[in-house]
């Protein structure tokens, strides 16, 4: 189903997030939240990029995946969060009112049908370490999550890093969400979150690259491009930008996931979706990967 028949397409110009948080926020009409699956997206993609930029006031993009789970990346669009946190910002480590961020994080939670009570997320702190996840349990050291359990709604933020989310799709269900920058790209954190969730050498696994700082965008020198061409090709390098997406695609096909879909938008291009940390010049809020296995 297409949702993208806001009045407009939802075309910018109206209800603009600033980057900056220089103009306050003025608030979508509560119609144009919507939630877009990544099929949806696709197509709203299609229809809205002919002329030269793209925003809907999409608050979630749902990862369509057969079995009980819950998966959502979420925007900034519809939260409470003000100024350059406008509007859902998920995180805490940055100035804005943490009673905000609460409600923000409620609403996430609410989105895949989960209880504030119950999150849980990692003190993150780009390493490859993934731990099981416990409800209810925070600022642990970390940046993977996974869980066979249902209820248990985990959260990975990001502000140009990859959100990458990987589902058993054989088996009994499960899934693992990460925070994947370019360090943790390098140290292995794909591999961790997809071993976590691999019973045996043939668990069929699949995988959903998420918003995140694109090749257009991510200039890094050398001591990030050498590695990383040495490692994933020397092609995810376009001059000194890195393409993220590509690497953190590899990074899961070459641990034998073997599904991988991609969102394919750049946080820093798109300011009236998504917190930049690069463009915004560290002040700005955190969108995630937001999910749970129903039960
Ligand atoms: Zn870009």
């Amino acid at each position: 189903m297409s949702r993208c028949q806001a009045p407009g397409h939802g075309r910018l110009g109206h209800g603009r997030v600033p980057g900056t948080g220089t103009r306050p926020l003025r608030p979508w009409p509560r119609a144009w939240h919507q939630d877009l699956s990544l099929s949806d997206l696709a197509r709203c993609l299609a229809l809205g990029s002919r002329g030269g930029f793209v925003a809907y006031a999409v608050r979630v993009i749902r990862w369509e995946i057969p079995g009980p789970y819950e998966v959502a990346f979420t925007t900034r669009v519809g939260g409470v969060s003000e100024g350059p946190f406008a509007a859902l910002n998920l995180g805490k480590a940055t100035r804005d009112d943490p009673a905000h961020v609460d409600e923000n994080r409620r609403r996430a939670c609410a989105a895949v049908g989960a209880d504030l009570e119950r999150l849980t997320l990692n003190y993150q702190h780009h390493s490859a370490t993934v731990h099981r996840a416990e409800a209810g349990r925070m600022g642990v050291r970390g940046d993977g999550l996974w869980t066979d359990e249902a209820g248990i709604p985990m959260l990975k933020l990001t502000a140009d890093c990859v959100p990458v989310a990987i589902a058993r799709t054989e088996g009994t269900p499960a899934l693992a969400l990460l925070h994947a920058g370019w360090r943790g790209l390098l140290e292995g954190i794909v591999e961790a979150g997809a071993g976590a969730l691999r019973t045996s050498s043939n668990s069929l696994l699949q995988g959903l690259v998420g918003p995140a700082i694109g090749p257009c965008c991510y200039e890094v020198g050398p001591e990030v491009a050498e590695p990383f061409a040495a490692r994933f090709g020397s092609d995810v390098l376009r001059g000194e930008k890195l393409d993220l997406w590509s690497a953190a695609e590899r990074a899961l096909r070459a641990t034998g996931v073997v599904r991988v879909e991609r969102v394919d938008l750049c946080t820093a291009c798109n300011p009236d979706l998504f917190f930049s940390h690069r463009r915004d010049r560290g002040v700005t809020g955190r969108q995630g990967v937001i999910g749970v296995l129903a039960a």
